[in-house]
């Protein structure tokens, strides 16, 4: 793999930004209405960064884009996808092949679990990004069985009770409604596939 950062960085951050409506109308249904609105301000940011970014190696961009998040996206997606990045940063070499990128994913997804005291089936991002990272492990993946696969588990997420976060305190009432971080880590994979595919 020898990604080009600047465009992967450019394809999520558009992409997160073109769907900021969605994720903020899914935060609307079972949470405080502000989670497309939080990432669209993170990835503004990171976007307004992106020389600095650029100018690094890439585990020292991954971090600086992690601390960028953490920074700006506020709320309690903040800090866990700033966890994401930071660990990604941490874990992975220069030059990652796919089993570098899915042992560091593996990490995040543990990093992400311990900083939000959270597990799988709680309703929330970890609900995708664990499968992703356990589907980039075992050998057989695609991008488009990745593709399917984050996309099938955000779905997976409606029928949930909300354990975690601020859907949490809906209980029963938070089942039906897709999770929005589950959504807004989907969109951050499917884009990632898209460019490095493209
Ligand atoms: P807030 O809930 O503070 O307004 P956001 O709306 O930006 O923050 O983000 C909400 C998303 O964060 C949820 O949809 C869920 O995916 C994720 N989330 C919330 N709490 C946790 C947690 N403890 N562990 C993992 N993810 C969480
Ligand atoms: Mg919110
Ligand atoms: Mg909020």
């Amino acid at each position: 793999m020898k990604p080009d950062l600047g465009r992967l960085l450019e394809g999520v951050a558009a992409r997160i930004i073109a769907q900021a409506e969605e994720l903020t109308a899914l935060d609307s249904a079972i949470g405080d209405a502000d989670h497309g609105l939080n990432m669209k301000r993170g990835f503004e940011a990171v976007l307004a960064d992106k020389a600095n970014i650029l100018a690094k190696p890439l585990p020292e961009a991954l971090k600086a884009i992690g601390m960028t998040l953490v920074m700006k996206v506020g709320g309690a997606s903040g800090p866990l996808y700033g966890t994401l990045f930071l660990t990604l940063g941490k874990e992975l070499p220069e030059d990652p092949t796919l089993a570098d990128l899915a042992r560091a994913l593996t990490a995040a997804v543990e990093a992400i679990k311990a900083r939000g005291k959270a597990d799988f089936d709680n309703k929330t991002m970890l609900d995708v990004l664990g499968p992703v990272a356990r589907h980039l492990g075992d050998g057989t993946a695609t991008f488009a069985s990745v593709r399917a696969l984050a996309h099938q588990r955000a779905e997976a997420t409606v029928p949930m009770k909300a354990i975690k976060g601020r859907a949490s305190f809906l209980g029963e009432r938070s089942i039906g409604h897709m999770d929005p971080g589950a959504r807004s880590s989907e969109l951050m994979i499917t884009t990632l596939c898209d460019e490095l595919e493209a």
